[in-house]
């Protein structure tokens, strides 16, 4: 099939290069397009486990395109897809210019029918929107083209992008049309051979189940903080209630870490704009504030620990951070909570020497060179003179880390830990002080 993307981000270029990958002839669309340029050179600047190898595989196959060409693009395809950002506009609603924006364009350039497909995450309602502007802009050219706009949401993790993508759990695809329903069926034919991934709903609840999975999710990370900052007051010990509570099938372990709080492009954004569209309906989110307010109360909990570990002020301090990216296996670093910490940091004095094993690019573009920040070249380099670390991340880099070398290579003894990477006995013996999350005895 031929198949245009509009949009060369982590959604975009993954499920570009995975459709590739499997036989379809993609095209991805950007307006970046210094970043067109480099695609097309395969190199790709964000940090996703094997997508370097994918997309070069495919553009040397001829199976992969970019350009930053929509007439081109939306002429050579018979599917079209969105995958563009919809980013928290600031009432906390999904900012669709991108979405629509795309739409235009489609409509501008379409000269025979096809099939669009809402890959973006966007609000109940959307895809009638998309297909109102489309039909708009063709009735102003004087056209009567055939097109439909279904909801195909994606539920990729970033880290684990492409095995999510090409084993997904589920493939959601909502749309009232028979023909979009083979179209679809056919595009995800080489993923779907086992036994039927694809299931076909209604347009809204399509779109209404992508925000109310990630709301699960993240729903379950703030219940876990929340029972954090119990078990700390109380006693108890996190890990274990995890494991314990974990255990029941009913519940499993998935995203039942309580930890420095949830971040990323996704869970922030998505949490906000179905409040706004439960508050936009009538009805008062309740449950949905309130995972909010934990997080963000979580976000700010790792730098009131680490000030409380220092002694009440961290003016002149010098802190090693480990791990800016908000989660592993990442360079993400969109509402990481690495970004709260830092900022309180500087705030308050501080300096702050930290180390990513992939992200410096971005907090470079972020952060741009400044004379309290260093950005270090290993996790041993950010130790060196500092009076406390920081871990904000769990890179598996982190978790082996040798804590009697981390000791001597600090001035400081404390370590502040976001992600309860370490046995707090054995940080004990080595000399070190340990804060971290739900662990009354640290
Ligand atoms: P991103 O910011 O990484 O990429 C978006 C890309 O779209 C950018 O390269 C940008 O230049 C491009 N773009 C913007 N306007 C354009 C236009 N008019 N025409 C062509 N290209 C345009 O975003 P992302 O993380 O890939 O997310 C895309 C969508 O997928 C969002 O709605 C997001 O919520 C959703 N989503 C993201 C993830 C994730 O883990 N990142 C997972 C599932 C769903």
């Amino acid at each position: 099939m031929k198949i245009t993307i509009f949009g060369s981000g982590y959604v975009g270029l993954v499920t570009g290069a995975c459709l590739a990958d499997v036989g379809h002839v993609v095209t991805c669309v950007d307006v970046d397009t210094a970043k067109v340029e480099r695609l097309r050179a395969g190199d790709v600047m964000i940090y996703e486990p094997g997508l370097t190898e994918l997309v070069r595989r495919n553009l040397n196959a001829n199976r992969l395109l970019f350009t930053a060409d929509p007439a081109e693009a939306v002429a050579a395809a018979d599917i079209i897809f969105i995958a563009v950002g919809t980013p928290a506009d600031e009432d906390g609603s999904a900012d669709l210019r991108s979405v629509l924006a795309v739409a235009q364009t489609i409509g501008t350039h379409m000269s025979t029918p096809k099939v669009v497909v809402d890959k973006s995450t966007v609000p109940v309602g959307t895809a009638e929107r998309v297909r109102d502007v489309i039909a708009e802009r063709l009735t102003a050219r004087g056209l009567d083209i055939g097109f439909e706009v279904c909801s195909n949401p994606e539920f990729l993790k970033e880290g684990s992008a492409i095995a999510d993508f090409t084993r997904a759990a589920r493939i959601i695809v909502g749309t009232d049309s028979a023909r979009v329903r083979e179209v679809m069926q056919r595009c995800y034919a080489p993923y779907n051979r086992n036994h039927n991934k694809i299931m076909f709903m209604d347009i809204r609840s399509a779109e209404l189940t992508k925000y109310a999975a990630n709301a699960m999710l993240a729903a379950r990370i703030s219940f876990m903080n929340e029972i954090a900052r119990v078990a700390e007051h109380v006693g108890a010990d996190i890990e274990q209630v995890r494991l314990g509570v974990g255990s029941d099938p009913r519940i499993g372990f998935d995203f039942l870490y309580a930890g420095a709080g949830y971040g990323g492009s996704c869970f922030p954004k998505d949490v906000r704009a179905l409040a706004h569209t439960a508050r936009s309906v009538g009805h008062e989110p309740v449950l949905l504030s309130a995972v909010e307010a934990v997080n963000t109360a979580q976000k700010n909990w790792l730098f009131d620990k680490l000030l409380q570990g220092l002694g009440g002020n961290v003016a002149g301090k010098t802190v090693a951070v480990w791990g800016l990216a908000f989660k592993p296996n990442t360079d993400d670093m969109r509402e990481a909570p690495s970004r709260v910490v830092v900022q309180s940091l500087w705030n308050y004095g501080a300096k702050v020497q930290a180390f990513d094993p992939q992200a410096r690019r971005e907090a470079e573009r972020i952060w741009g060179a400044r004379d309290d920040l260093k950005l270090a070249n290993s996790a041993d380099e950010a130790l060196v003179g500092a009076d406390a670390l920081v871990i904000c991340t769990e890179w598996s880099t982190f978790r082996g880390a040798d804590l009697a070398a981390v000791k001597t290579l600090m001035k400081g003894d404390l370590i502040v830990d976001g992600r309860n990477l370490y046995d707090p006995v054995a940080v004990s013996e080595a000399g070190l002080r340990y804060l971290s999350v739900g662990r009354s005895g640290t």
